[in-house]
Formats: structure tokens, sequence, C-alpha cells
């Protein structure tokens, strides 16, 4: 594979999976397309500290305004990003995936998260300290650049969420939270009970299985125990408000796959 010189990035055009996935001295596929996208030569010297682990559902990550320790890769874990309130109630207000990195402040002036950071779907993800990556930031502009291509498809993404909460129906926005996830690991068995999508979603749990329930007769889903699985993606894709296709674009064009 042909290197690049440092603090140069590849151009945002080819999607990873067009291509043989690029992999550490170890063998080990990247499978994040944050550092699918790195200089090579960055990329080498990221891989002995990047350590590879299993995310368990339910387990946090960093907290809001807590010092950020760590920083993730996640390749087959999904990560919800969750602003809470002080009565409890909380909201989802970002998902990460193989897409993206779990840990973003870590640019000059920024320790903390503004929010938390949840496991939804248990899996791999690659581990890094966030002073080391903070040091890079520094030392290496290609990344910095990477990070702050990524807070900003998260900050689109948010704002679109939170039109997307005001003006779309639930099924809508439930469609799109499928389609997201699938897309955020390619798996289409989703599991998720529906008790935590109603949290992520904002609404009551007998609103989701009332959901749930639709899209399952209407072919779209299955659904077995603490399971969704997407039986017909086209169709889902038709019934998701235009949400779900505008954040996919906005990533596209920001990281180019
Ligand atoms: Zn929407």
């Amino acid at each position: 594979m042909a290197r690049q010189r440092s603090g140069e990035l590849k151009p945002a055009a080819p999607a990873p999976s067009s291509r043989a996935p690029r992999s550490f001295e170890s063998g080990f596929p990247v499978g994040n397309g944050l550092l699918t996208i790195l200089p090579g030569d960055l990329l080498d010297r990221l891989a002995p500290h990047l350590q590879l682990i299993q995310l368990k559902r339910q387990e946090v990550l960093c907290r809001a305004h807590h010092p950020l320790r760590e920083v993730y890769f996640p390749i087959t874990a999904i990560v919800s990003l969750v602003s809470e309130l002080e009565s409890g109630e909380m909201l989802e207000v970002g998902l990460i995936g193989r897409d993206g990195v779990v840990g973003t402040a870590v640019v000059p002036g920024v320790t903390a998260m503004t929010c938390d950071a949840i496991v939804q779907v248990p899996g791999s993800a690659l581990r890094m300290s966030a002073d080391l990556v903070r040091r890079e930031v520094q030392a290496d502009g290609s990344l910095h650049t990477v990070i702050d291509r990524y807070n900003q498809l998260l900050l689109t993404r948010c704002m679109r969420m939170s039109v997307c909460n005001m003006f779309h129906a639930v099924e809508q926005r439930c469609v799109r939270w499928l389609l997201t996830v699938n897309g955020l690991n390619g798996n289409k068995d989703i599991p998720m009970t529906h008790e935590t999508l109603a949290v992520m979603l904002g609404v009551h749990r007998p609103t989701v299985t009332m959901v749930l329930g639709s899209l399952r007769r209407a072919g779209l889903i299955l659904e077995q125990r603490g399971r969704m699985i997407i039986r017909d993606r086209a169709a889902m894709e038709a019934a998701a408000c235009e949400c779900y296709a505008i954040m996919r674009d906005e990533q596209h064009q920001l990281l180019g796959y």
C-alpha cells in the first residue's frame, strides 16, 4: 500500500467497503472509518497504543463534564450520546459506530464531553488514552482535521435530530433510528428492548411497542426476544423521514465514506 506524506489526508471519496481494508502490522483490520482515512504513517504511529476491547451493553464510556480519560474507535459496537436532565429524563442526541470516535474532547482547550456516552449495541472497539490522542492532535494536523470534521458531523446530526424530534412522526423517527444503527455496524440484527428504544426516542414504551407492531405487520422487521431484525431495508428507507438520507449524505460529504 502506498504511504502518504505526514499531515496529508486521504481525499474524501472512496468508501472503505470498495477497497481492501487497511490493517495494522498485527493483521487486525482497522474496521473504523476515521482511522481508515488517516495517513498511513500516523496510523502506524497510533497502532501500538490502540487496544482491541469488547464493550458491554449499557457500559458508560464517559460522563458529561468529567475529565475524558479514554477515546474509543468503535468497530462493531454502537454508542449513544445521551443528554440527561436533573429530573433523570434523558434523550439520545447522537449515535456513534464504526463511522467515528467516542471522545472528541481532545482538541486544545477541551477536556470533557458535554453528554454521557453509553454503549447501546455491544461489540468491539479500539481504545486509546485520551492524553495520547491529545498529544498526537497537537503534533499532527491531520488528526486534528479528522476530529474537527467528525465534530462537525456530530453537530449537524444533532441539529437535524432536534428538528426531526420536533416535527416528524414517531414511526418515521423509529425507522430512522433502526436504519442508522444498521448502517453503523452493518448488522440487521439489533439487540434492543422496547424500553431502551423508548428512552432513546424520548417517548413512552407503549408507543414504541405500537410502532414496532405496525412495522412487523407490514413485513419491514422481525422481532425476537430482545432483538429487532430488519427484513426489508428498501421498504424501511421508503418509510423513514428525509432526515436519515440527509444525515447519511452529510457523512459522505464530510468524511468520504
Ligand atoms: Zn426526521
